[in-house]
């Protein structure tokens, strides 16, 4: 007989008792995940086992695995919660109290990292580009010449809220030429685009469950160097939140989580590790997603939508269209998609009007074949 996960997940699959979804996800995150990932979800876990723990400790591996091939100097910690738990996490118990933050700012999440801080009191002076453009690496550099107080850096890979993607590699050379701790909000980036944590000497790297792994939502993980988070002891400003206490038990304790965790959700992103293995690893899911993207660009300007940014700014994850006259009702496009088996977001930036189309999840060029008849099918203006 069989007892491992992946022949549960079989097994299930084989009863067929799922229904299709009613439409598809072209959101990064929550986005379409397979069915055997939801399958994964079908088991009950207790926290205290050893087969759960086994199984958080394998994730765990895996995580570091997928960031760097220096498995000795890095360590992954999960965390309850969506992606904002675990930045607030990072920022409320990496920086001791007379320390100093540098928030590089083109979008919403960036912005909400310096609330964080913020919230949390935390000296914080913002580099602000604008949502249309990367961050001054002169600025960032006169910045940290004028500034020696600063001590840690945080920046975002991929602005979700544009699609605008940072180059962490020219901001990561800057801030360690000045030894600046550096943590990175990879949150819909990480396994979709390649990044190598210990080439960039990323400090701190966050992401969650739900995004480009293709997992279903109910944690965040942080990918982080081990000597680090050792100097975290004490500096949390939240119980639930101790990155520290996090990982000590995690790491002591073969896998267990302080608090309840989400099983399910770790059982079905194991699942998922599995499937970004079996699609060739990170490498030949970002090529799906650029194909995937590039599709959607090329389709979308026949009919008549333009992309909000240039193209060498534009990351394969998601993409923001301009509405193509005063005429267009978003709305109406919206449910109209919907009703036919797709949904798209809103657009997040209040003084344009447009929306996006995300690329990642398991979506193919089927899909967006059927995605783009539907629009050209429907009068919208
Ligand atoms: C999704 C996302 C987050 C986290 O958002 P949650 O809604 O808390 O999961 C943070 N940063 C970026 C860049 C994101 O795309």
């Amino acid at each position: 007989m069989c007892k491992s996960s992946s022949c549960f997940v079989e097994k299930s699959m084989k009863t067929d008792i799922f229904p299709d979804n009613p439409y598809l996800l072209l959101t990064p995150g929550p986005l379409s995940t397979t069915k055997s990932v939801k399958a994964a979800m079908l088991k009950d876990w207790g926290t205290w086992d050893n087969d759960y723990k086994n199984l958080v400790q394998k994730i765990r591996q895996r995580l570091v695995r997928l960031a760097t091939n220096d498995e000795q100097s890095y360590t992954a910690v999960l965390m309850q919660g969506s992606g904002t738990f675990s930045v607030e996490s990072v920022v409320g118990s990496v920086i001791p109290d007379n320390a100093k933050l540098l928030v590089l700012v083109n979008g919403a999440y960036g912005r909400r990292m310096a609330d964080i801080a913020e919230f949390l009191q935390i000296p914080t002076l913002i580099i602000n580009a604008g949502d249309l453009a990367i961050p001054d690496l002169f600025q960032i550099k006169k910045t940290l010449l004028e500034n020696p107080e600063i001590t840690h850096v945080a920046a975002v890979h991929c602005e979700t809220t544009t699609g605008i993607i940072n180059p962490v590699d020219e901001i990561s050379r800057i801030v360690k030429s000045f030894n600046k701790v550096f943590i990175v909000d990879a949150m819909s980036s990480f396994g979709g685009i390649p990044l190598n944590i210990s080439d960039l000497n990323i400090d701190f790297l966050i992401s969650s469950a739900n995004k480009c792994i293709q997992g279903v939502p109910g944690f965040g993980f942080i990918i982080a160097k081990v000597d680090r988070i050792k100097q975290c002891k004490d500096r949390a400003r939240s119980l639930s939140l101790n990155l520290y206490d996090q990982w000590k038990i995690m790491e002591g304790e073969n896998g267990r989580w302080r608090f309840t965790s989400p099983t399910h959700v770790v059982s079905a992103f194991h699942q998922a590790l599995l499937e970004l293995e079996k699609e060739g690893g990170i490498a030949a899911r970002y090529k799906r997603y650029c194909r995937n993207q590039e599709k959607i660009v090329k389709g979308m300007a026949a009919l008549g939508f333009n992309s909000l940014l240039p193209r060498k700014l534009q990351s394969p994850i998601i993409t923001s269209f301009y509405y193509p006259n005063e005429k267009f009702e978003f709305i109406k496009f919206y449910e109209i998609l919907k009703k036919n088996g797709f949904l798209i977001y809103p657009g997040k930036l209040s003084n344009i009007s447009m929306f996006r189309i995300g690329s990642i999840g398991d979506i193919n060029f089927k899909d967006i074949d059927k995605f783009l008849s539907i629009i050209k099918d429907n009068k919208f203006w």
